[in-house]
């Protein structure tokens, strides 16, 4: 297969906090390697979540003719 090329751009992911609903949610603790859980918490109230092999906030990247 030959190289081939296009230009993207990198788009932020994050998740807005389920219980306050305004706070971002960041990694707080290391990826369970058996279950895939990452442990996040909110930067406001402290909310407790995990999401199974996702991580917040994340950079995609998308080609330019993509939509978000
Ligand atoms: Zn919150």
């Amino acid at each position: 297969m030959p190289e081939i090329k296009r230009e993207v751009r990198p788009i932020e992911v994050n998740y807005v906090c389920d219980t306050c609903g305004q706070g971002m949610m960041v990694r707080s603790g290391e990826m369970d390697p058996v279950s895939g859980d990452i442990e996040h918490r909110c930067l406001i109230c402290n909310h407790l979540q995990s999401f199974q092999w996702r991580e917040y906030p994340r950079i995609v990247h998308i080609g330019l003719d993509e939509d978000i």
